[in-house]
């Protein structure tokens, strides 16, 4: 089989995701890529097992966020990608996930076209669409959905973002799913409900998807408002609220017995939904 556009030339970066976690869902092109590179820049969310397959002479090089300590900034991190190109190596910059789905992969890609450094953006399976499927919550349903969407807790500057409009998403999005919201759990369910979303509405947490320590906790937005403890449960975390989660003790193929829990909420209450 011949990939369409696998030559990694020196001088190069590709701008690559890794999906969510489990090795098994890098792309062919992710993984000749990694294979290849002379530097790789990775972030905090890449399972280690995926950095193994490096050649040992390349640089492996982290510019994520680890603890309290301060993280390196986008602006650096840009800056030793086009310095490390310009050495004429094969660059890579790894990150989880897509590049381009709250990865900041467009801004990375800015910057080395301005600087007039060859670039190539390999898409990786997001968190939002691979962590469901290993949490058995089809993104779409027929019965269900036929729009989902895709919010981010945080603003470029760390701040509650003041363009998420929840009174149209809470009576039109049928499934929303959410990206860096652990934290903010109780801000989102609270606006969801304050904006008229049925309090008895679904929402899972995901925690770790597609990992070997993934696990979902499934309850509704009005007990997640109240007296929820996120510090119960490991970043990296999405939130996925609507019907669909319904789906997910039914399909959950991934997890075992224990993995899956409910809060404060009887198991009953989703077997007595009779999809198949
Ligand atoms: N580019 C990434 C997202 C980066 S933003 C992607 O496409 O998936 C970081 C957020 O992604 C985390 O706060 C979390 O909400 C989500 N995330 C990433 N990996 C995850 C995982 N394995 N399990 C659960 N959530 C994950």
């Amino acid at each position: 089989m011949q990939l369409f556009q696998s030559k990694f030339n020196k001088g190069s970066v590709w701008l690559v995701g890794a999906g969510p976690g489990d090795p098994g869902l890098l792309t062919l092109l992710a993984f000749e890529s990694i294979k290849k590179a002379d530097v790789i820049f990775y972030d905090a969310l890449l399972n280690d097992h995926i950095l193994s397959v490096a050649k040992p002479s390349a640089e492996l090089i982290f510019v994520g966020k680890r603890g309290n300590k301060k993280s390196i900034n986008q602006l650096e991190i840009n800056k030793l990608l086009i310095n490390e190109a310009k050495k004429n190596k094969r660059v890579l910059r790894l990150k989880g996930g897509d590049p381009f789905i709250f990865g900041r992969g467009g801004e990375e890609a800015l910057s080395l076209k301005l600087n007039k450094i060859p670039y190539k953006i390999v898409p990786g399976a997001t968190a939002g669409i691979a962590g469901l499927a290993y949490a058995g919550i089809p993104a779409t349903h027929r019965d269900f959905n036929t729009s989902i969407t895709f919010i981010s807790a945080y603003g470029a500057g760390g701040e509650k973002p003041e363009t998420i409009d929840w009174a149209s998403f809470s009576k039109t999005s049928q499934l929303i799913v959410i990206y860096m919201g652990l934290e903010r759990m109780k801000w989102v369910c609270n606006e969801l409900i304050k904006r008229g979303r049925d309090k008895n509405e679904n929402i899972a947490i995901i925690s770790n998807a597609t990992n070997k320590n993934q696990k979902i906790l499934i309850g509704n937005l009005e007990n997640f408002s109240k007296d929820f403890d996120q510090s119960t449960i490991d970043s990296p975390a999405l939130l996925v609220i609507g019907k669909n989660v319904l789906l997910s003790p039914i399909l959950n193929w991934y997890a075992d017995e224990t993995n899956i829990n409910f809060y404060k909420e009887r198991k009953e209450k989703y077997e007595q939904y009779n999809f198949i």
